[in-house]
């Protein structure tokens, strides 16, 4: 009897699927249900949970809106942000940890931990907590339903290591992930933009801690993303602390010193802040307040929208800078986008909305609530997942090129960086050593010219090649990048049918700021990489140039005068030098001085051929 009462409990107990938005500052779980997705969210209660986690002296941790209040008084134990250390060791994470009031460590694995009241904790078990907070919200919004899997999303820059521990994340908060969907493609999604005719979509993503913009691009039903950008410190928090800065500016001529810079006046503070932000957003004036416990009173000041937005202007000119920066790497124009969607709590800002409208030329959608548009299109993909109706293919992007070191040291690309993912490509390779019977692979990650410059995603050997001469052996390596993100290296040997394969999971990812600075520094170094050719080139020339010069000493010796036969000794002379270092400009100096002074032997030897091909006439004559 008790057996059968349990199944059907087990039968009544109903399986969801949701989409969730796992984000840096705040997380929602929505659904789709009767045609199109809607955030879950309890009656009565704020639809998104705070990404924030607080450690209590006693009991189990607390997460969400109980966490972010805890923050004020015990800002020691409160985590914020967390997604900002998924997937990064401690090296990676170093500049973001300062900000932290805890210790952080690396496992034997060289996964980041964090050092809360004694305990270890890495960053997935953090956003575990955050999860399966999202998580109860969903199965109390649906009715005691329960979430068996879920999308969820991450930003498009997101690496392999990062996506790897989202997913462990999840894992750890028991549930399946359907798939890892990036923002921007999610919040597309959601407008149903894979619908229409749109052909280039800008996503613009202005969120607490981070901005992101990205344009993809939908053709018949497909998606791409066809370039990312963004800046990893740039978002409503540095709008806070714009609200904040003046507030410390006033207050200082009162406060001394020590409370401006007190963690629990700075958390309050940044909390009126926000507040007076988020009204000035829908009214033209507002209070900021603060209540000062030292003296017991209430500090106020108005803020006019006015004021507010000039001191942001210049963080809102550091998301466009981007956005242009964007399209230069998508090849377009601001007027060949056709549709601009705002994502991000922190585009409300009408000041943000302006600008962006301003750049692209057009209206963007605001239809839904930003900060709830990534959530549900992570829904619509669930759907689509679960056998939905909406025909689409997604396909997202990876950040950096990948390829492999060459003999020498210089790289050759397989996978050129905003590749579109799933992708493959093979490319073949040989042995340069007779009966040479193994092969090392050395996969980077970046876009400089040498391996070693690049960041080393993975090591490995293809043996048992059976011994041939140099170049014999025709080795096929393939790269292949799934849905996921997560790269699979094979190569294998044609004509013995040898093979080895590789999966490339970095212990921990790519930081944002080393993608982004491995991005510039390929910028950056594009120069210098030029110049170490140019180098190179003009070694070769000289030395091409100088043999020719030795080779007709004779004929120099007694043709040319003292006068042009010094000075061409003197520019062999200064030739072989700069030969010897690598200051491109002497070599130039040098080489155009060589040319000139070596001008009277190549007349005089040209002369000579003319005069044997034209037999007994002189040259002027000719
Ligand atoms: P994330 O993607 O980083 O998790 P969200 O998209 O939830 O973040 O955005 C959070 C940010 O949006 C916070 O800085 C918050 O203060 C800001 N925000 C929310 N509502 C408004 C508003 N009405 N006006 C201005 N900023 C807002
Ligand atoms: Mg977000």
């Amino acid at each position: 009897m008790g057996y059968i009462e349990l199944d059907l409990l087990e039968e009544t107990t109903r399986k969801i699927v949701i989409g969730i938005d796992l984000g840096t500052t705040n997380s929602l779980p929505a659904i789709w249900r009767d045609g199109r997705p809607e955030v879950l969210r309890v009656e009565g209660e704020p639809a998104l949970v705070p990404s924030v986690v607080n450690f209590p002296e006693e009991g189990p941790p607390l997460v969400g809106h109980a966490a972010r209040a805890q923050a004020v008084v015990d800002p020691r134990h409160t985590i914020f942000s967390i997604k900002r250390f998924m997937g990064r060791g401690l090296a990676d994470a170093r500049a973001d940890a300062r900000s932290l009031p805890f210790e952080v460590s690396e496992n034997e694995n060289g996964v980041l931990q964090i050092d809360v009241r004694g305990r270890k904790i890495t960053p997935p078990e953090i956003s575990a907590l955050i999860l399966r907070r999202v998580i109860e919200q969903a199965e109390e919004a649906f009715g005691g339903a329960e979430v068996q899997s879920a999308v969820i999303t991450v930003p498009a820059y997101f690496d392999d290591a990062q996506r790897q521990a989202t997913r462990d994340a999840a894992r750890l908060a028991g549930i399946d992930v359907l798939r890892i969907v990036n923002e921007p493609t999610a919040a597309s999604l959601a407008y149903g933009l894979d619908q229409g005719d749109a052909g280039t979509v800008a996503v613009y993503d202005l969120g607490g801690g981070t901005f992101d913009v990205s344009i993809l691009s939908i053709e018949e039903g497909v998606f791409g993303v066809l370039a990312t950008a963004g800046d990893t410190h740039l978002g409503g928090d540095d709008f806070d602390a714009a609200l904040v800065d003046l507030m410390r500016e006033e207050l200082a001529r009162d406060l001394p010193e020590e409370d401006l810079d007190d963690p629990a006046f700075l958390q309050a503070a940044r909390l009126a802040a926000e507040k007076c932000k988020i009204a000035l957003s829908g009214s033209p004036a507002h209070d900021l307040a603060l209540s000062l416990p030292s003296s017991g009173t209430t500090w106020r000041r108005t803020v006019t929208r006015e004021e507010f937005e000039q001191r942001i202007a210049p963080l809102v000119e550091r998301t466009l800078d981007a956005c242009r920066r964007c399209l230069s790497d998508a090849k377009l124009r601001a007027d060949e986008v056709d549709e601009v969607v705002l994502v991000g709590g922190s585009t409300r800002v009408p000041a943000v909305r302006a600008a962006v409208e301003k750049l692209f030329g057009r209206p963007p959608h605001t239809g839904l609530d930003p900060d709830q548009v990534v959530a549900l299109g992570a829904a619509a993909q669930a759907q689509v997942l679960m056998g939905g109706t909406r025909d689409i293919l997604l396909m997202d992007v990876t950040p950096l090129s990948l390829g492999l070191e060459t003999m020498g040291g210089a790289v050759a690309k397989l996978i050129e960086r905003n590749s579109r993912v799933p992708c493959s490509h093979t490319e073949g390779f040989t042995t340069y050593v007779d009966g040479q019977t193994a092969i090392d692979f050395h996969i980077v990650q970046g876009e400089r010219e040498l391996a070693e410059d690049c960041r080393t995603l993975g090591r490995f050997r293809l043996s048992g090649i059976p011994p041939m001469a140099a170049g014999m052996a025709r080795v096929a390596v393939r790269f292949h990048i799934d849905a996921d993100g997560v790269l699979t290296v094979t190569a294998k040997e044609q004509t013995s049918g040898v093979a080895a394969e590789i999966e490339c999971k970095p212990m921990h990812g790519l930081t944002d700021e080393e993608v982004e600075e491995m991005l510039a520094a390929g910028f950056e170094n594009a120069q210098a990489d030029f110049d170490a050719r140019r180098v190179a080139d003009l070694k070769a020339e000289l030395g091409t140039m100088l043999r020719a010069v030795d080779k007709n000493q004779e004929t120099a010796r007694k043709q040319l005068d003292r006068e042009t036969l010094e000075d061409l000794e003197e520019a062999t002379q200064a030739a072989r030098k700069a030969r010897e270092g690598n200051d491109l400009d002497a070599l130039v100096r040098s080489r155009d001085r060589l040319e000139q002074a070596s001008q009277p032997l190549a007349a005089v030897l040209m002369d000579a051929v003319v005069k044997e091909a034209v037999t007994g006439k002189k040259l002027e004559d000719v």
